[in-house]
């Protein structure tokens, strides 16, 4: 009555996949089939060639990845498992339709107008499909891509690079790359270990790529800050300093979005080397060379999340103390009923010609502060 194909997507998708997809097929084709035809239809059967769409049917045990379970799951909501059967490759008449044919062998063919031999005889002879073999299926289904290829976004390598590394590190490994930048260019470089010029410049290369994200936040109120631009452009706070005698990196900071990993990477670097001091220090420490937007809150998060500061700042515990024995807690009594005893210095009292040590005895008393003092003579037991 029907019969429909469809070509195989260009984009690498693995057999089992298409198969998958062809059965799907056959079900919206059935569906539509039932609804358009005036007939009533009592059963639909299915048959594929495909052992591993059969059995993904038939599985009850294993999950499969979410492309093949959304269309297991779509076969299963019209059709049931029982339904499905097998036909053996060499009796499928779709290799007529996929593979194409003359009109001539069209017209002759008896498979594709009458369908596989095994219809026209007893269900007990039709095609046996293999056993459900649930480990081989889990083994079918893994289709390991041959190739991988990483599709690297070339608008944010700097980003992906910096995210690996500290800030000194990140530098280092800027001022290579662009040493390589130059070799290749086949312009003349410095040969050796990294100087201090190249170190400066993949500074600035970093920078100039956090200044993007500067320019687009649209919340960075740059308006504020009197921006100006620097000879190599970066962007520098313009303020009210020009005449001051500072030095120019002073008066003009280097202006750093907030957000960005440099800021952080310059915040952590400048921490530690202050000795893990306050927020305000950092914060001015930082200012001395870079303007962070919000800074005061990255150095605040910062600060909050370093060990060694929560360490320098943590407080002591206190020890859990026992309940109070009865004498101190005991009211309505005179007193010095009850009291605690020490002695205290000695000092040196001038008597006659010599100066001879004398004590201080203090009773205090336990169940209210009364405190009384008595002047020990010598530390024996008469005179106490
Ligand atoms: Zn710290």
């Amino acid at each position: 009555m029907t019969a429909k194909s469809r070509l195989a997507p260009l984009k690498g998708s693995t057999i089992p996949r298409l198969e998958l997809a062809g059965v799907l097929e056959a079900v919206r084709l059935d569906k539509l089939l039932q609804e358009e035809l005036e007939m009533d239809l009592e059963e639909s059967l299915y048959w594929t060639d495909s052992t591993i769409v059969l059995w993904y049917l038939q599985n009850t045990e294993k999950r499969f990845q979410t492309y093949v379970a959304n269309r297991v799951a779509k076969i299963l909501e019209h059709t049931t498992a029982t339904q499905w059967s097998y036909v053996p490759t060499s009796e499928n008449p779709r290799d007529d339709a996929s593979r194409g044919m003359t009109a001539e062998d069209l017209v002759n063919d008896e498979r594709w107008n009458k369908g596989p031999g095994f219809l026209y005889q007893d269900r007990s002879n039709w095609p046996r499909q293999p056993a459900f073999n649930c480990a081989k299926l889990e083994k079918m289904a893994k289709v390991k891509p041959s190739l991988v290829v990483y599709v690297i976004n070339t608008e944010d390598y700097m980003g992906k690079l910096i995210s690996y590394y500290s800030w000194h590190r990140i530098k280092k490994a800027v001022a290579w790359f662009l040493r390589l930048h130059q070799m290749l260019r086949k312009k003349s470089y410095q040969r050796g270990p990294l100087v201090a010029d190249e170190l400066r410049t993949a500074e600035e290369a970093i920078i100039r790529h956090a200044k993007k994200m500067l320019l687009d936040d649209k919340n960075t109120r740059l308006g504020i800050l009197n921006p100006k631009k620097s000879a190599s452009g970066l962007l520098l706070v313009g303020g009210r300093l020009t005449n001051s005698k500072h030095e120019d990196c002073t008066k003009h900071q280097l202006i750093l979005p907030s957000e960005h990993l440099v800021s952080k990477f310059m915040v952590d670097d400048f921490h530690p080397r202050a000795g893990h001091a306050g927020v305000e220090y950092i914060l001015a420490d930082t200012r001395r060379r870079y303007w962070i937007f919000k800074g005061r809150k990255l150095v605040k998060k910062i600060v909050h999340q370093c060990i060694t500061c929560r360490k320098l700042r943590g407080k002591a515990e206190v020890q859990q103390m026992a309940s109070l024995p009865e004498s101190r807690v005991t009211p309505f009594e005179p007193p010095f009923i009850r009291v605690g005893v020490d002695y205290f210095a000695p000092f040196m009292v001038k008597r006659a010609l010599s100066q001879v040590k004398r004590y201080g005895c203090i009773f205090t008393c336990l169940s209210i502060r009364a405190v009384h003092i008595e002047v020990a003579h010598t530390l024996d037991t008469d005179s106490y």
